[in-house]
């Protein structure tokens, strides 16, 4: 991403940011000095931060970032969401709350960067964290279904072997969250 910063080819970016999501934040700053606009994709981390009100404001207080992406489904949230912003940033004792609860709900997020693959059992990791995300989050759980059961090879082939765990940046139980998915999208 910082190659492409810096070949002076692009005029915005758009990236992941949010409060479990923010080791990326180094590049909005680059961005901004190059006077490049800023979209902060997923500042909800896709519905995985239950406080959608602190999470936004706690984007928002960094000035690198131009434009928030947030999925809204009805008038209600996009009210809700403008409420949340005019309250103004996070208070510091706020932001270090939140921030504390991401240090440990972290542990529970898959980034989707893929480091963990290749499973020698061809189960696509990230994929399987993803669907269960659109089945808990995104009120899509028929969607989710069809998509892990058109999966070429579920969860449940999953050997214990280890070897995508000791590769995952973020120390993610991936055995347990495998079978844990597994159970809800595989079921009758
Ligand atoms: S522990 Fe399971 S998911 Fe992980 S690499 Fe081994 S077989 Fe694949
Ligand atoms: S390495 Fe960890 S965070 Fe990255 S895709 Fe795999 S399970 Fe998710």
């Amino acid at each position: 991403m910082k190659v492409a910063l810096d070949s002076g080819l692009f005029a915005t970016m758009m990236f992941s940011y949010n409060v479990v999501e923010n080791h990326n934040k180094g590049l909005f700053t680059h961005a901004h000095q190059q006077k490049i606009g800023t979209f902060a994709m997923k500042p909800l981390a896709g519905g995985f931060i239950p406080d959608a009100r602190r999470a936004l404001r706690y984007i928002a207080a960094n000035p690198h970032v131009n434009c928030l992406l947030v999925g809204m489904s009805s008038p209600a949230e996009i009210e809700a969401n403008v409420m949340a912003l005019d309250e103004g940033p996070l208070a510091p004792e706020e932001t270090r709350q939140l921030e504390q609860w991401a240090a440990q709900a972290g542990y529970e997020f898959c980034r989707r960067c893929g480091y963990c693959l290749p499973c020698p059992q061809g189960i696509d990791i990230p994929t399987v964290f993803l669907l269960e995300g659109y089945y808990d989050r995104y009120e899509l759980q028929g969607w989710a279904l069809e998509r892990y059961r058109a999966l070429s090879t579920p969860a449940s082939a999953c050997r214990n072997c280890g070897l995508c765990e000791v590769k995952c940046p973020y120390l993610l139980p991936i055995t347990a969250k495998l079978a844990k998915a597994d159970k809800k999208l595989a079921g009758d």
